[in-house]
C-alpha cells in the first residue's frame, strides 16, 4: 500500500531538527536549507575555513517547522507498521535540544503541539478503524519494552483508543527516572520507549505481526559537562554506555561488519530488529542553535551523518 516508503526498507534515514534559539539575541551558529536536507555549522570566532562545517541529510526541520510538519513527513513510514513493517524512529541530540519536543509535545502538554507519539497513534487508531471491515481482528496493543525481552517492569496494555495511549504515556512519563543536571533542570537521564504491537490480517487473510518503537533517548552529551556527581553520575555513565554502544552498532552496521554488538546494551538488543536488515528506521538528530552548544552540536552531526551511511 505504501509503496513509495518501500524503497526505505534496511536504510537508516536522517532527519535534523534545529530548535528555535532560546535567546533572539543569540548569534546563530546554523544554517540551513530545508529542501535539499544540508546543514552548515560555522563558527563565529572561527571565520576562515577550518570554523565551517558541511552536513548532508534526508531533510532539514529549521526552527519555524511545526510539529504537524514533522508528523506529515514521517506518515507514510509510521502507516507502513499497518502492511507488517517494523518501524523505529529515534530523537537523539543533547539535552534541551527538542527531542522531547519532537516526540513527545512540550511538557505542559499544550494541545496544538502534540508530538509524533500522539499523532501517529492517533494515526494508527484511525487507519485501523476504517480498514476495519477488511480487517476485523486488528489490535493495538502498547508497552514500555519489546515482548520477548527481559525489560524489568516493563507492561503491555492492551489499547482502544488514543486517550488510552495518551494515559499510559502519562504513567511512562512519571516512571521516568529525571534527575536535574547543571546543563537543564528538566533534563531527562533516561532513554523512554513507547512500542506499539500491532497484530492483524491483511487482506488476503493471512496474519500480520509488526512493531513501532518510538524513542526519545536520553540527552548525549558527555557526562563531565553536565557536573553531575553521585547517583546521578554513575547513571549518566551507564546512559552514556548505552549511547555509546548505540555508536558502536552503527558504525559496525556502517561498515558491513560481519559481527554487530548488539548485547553489548539494553537499549541496542531492544532495537535490534529496528537498526538492521528489513526495518524502516528513522533517526531525529536534535540540534541547538547557540553559540555555547557548538561542541556538542557537530559530535551530534558528525554521529548523524555516520547513521546515514548505513
Ligand atoms: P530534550 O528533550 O532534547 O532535552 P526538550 O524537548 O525538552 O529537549 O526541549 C528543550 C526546550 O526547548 C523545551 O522547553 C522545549 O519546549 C523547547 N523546544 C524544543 N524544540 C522546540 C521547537 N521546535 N519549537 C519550540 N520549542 C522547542
Ligand atoms: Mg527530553
Amino acid at each position: 500500500l505504501y509503496n513509495m516508503v518501500q524503497d526505505l526498507k534496511g536504510n537508516i534515514r536522517v532527519y535534523c531538527r534545529i530548535r528555535p534559539a532560546f535567546n533572539s539575541e543569540a548569534k546563530n551558529v546554523i544554517d540551513f536549507t530545508g529542501e535539499d536536507g544540508s546543514v552548515v555549522v560555522s563558527d563565529p570566532l572561527k571565520p576562515h575555513k577550518d570554523g565551517r562545517k558541511v552536513f548532508q541529510f534526508n531533510r532539514v526541520f529549521g526552527p519555524i517547522a511545526t510539529q504537524d510538519e514533522v508528523f506529515k513527513d514521517t506518515q507514510p513510514l509510521i502507516r507502513s507498521v499497518m502492511d507488517g513493517y517494523n518501524v523505529c524512529i529515534f530523537a537523539y541530540g543533547q539535552t534541551g535540544s527538542g527531542k522531547t519536543h519532537t516526540m513527545c509535545g512540550p511538557s505542559g502538554g499544550s494541545r496544538k503541539e502534540l508530538g509524533i507519539n500522539y499523532l501517529a497513534l492517533n494515526d494508527l487508531f484511525l487507519l485501523s478503524n476504517r480498514r476495519k471491515d477488511i480487517t476485523n481482528k486488528l489490535e493495538i496493543r502498547s508497552c514500555t519494552g519489546d515482548d520477548g525481552l527481559s525489560v524489568p517492569q516493563a507492561t503491555m496494555h492492551p489499547v482502544k483508543s488514543t486517550a488510552d495511549v495518551l494515559h499510559l504515556m502519562k504513567l511512562g512519563e512519571v516512571n521516568r527516572a529525571v534527575s536535574s543536571t547543571a546543563i537543564n533542570d528538566q533534563s531527562s537521564r533516561s532513554h523512554s520507549i513507547l512500542t506499539v504491537h500491532i497484530h492483524g490480517k491483511d487482506v488476503s487473510g493471512s496474519a500480520l505481526r509488526s512493531c513501532l518503537h518510538l524513542v526519545d533517548l536520553a540527552g548525549s552529551e558527555r557526562v563531565d559537562k553536565s557536573e553531575v556527581t553521585g547517583d546521578a553520575l554513575k547513571e549518566a555513565q551507564y546512559i552514556n554506555k548505552s549511547l555509546s554502544c548505540l555508536g558502536d552498532v552503527i558504525t559496525a552496521l556502517a561498515q558491513k561488519s560481519s559481527y554487530i554488538p548488539y548485547r553489548n546494551s539494553k537499549l541496542t538488543l531492544l532495537l535490534q530488529t529496528s537498526l538492521g536488515g528489513n526495518a524502516k528506521t528513522l533517526m531525529f538528530a536534535h540540534v541547538s542553535p547557540e553559540r555555547e552548544y557548538l561542541g556538542e552540536t557537530i559530535s551530534t552531526l558528525k554521529f548523524a551523518q555516520r547513521v546515514s551511511t548505513i
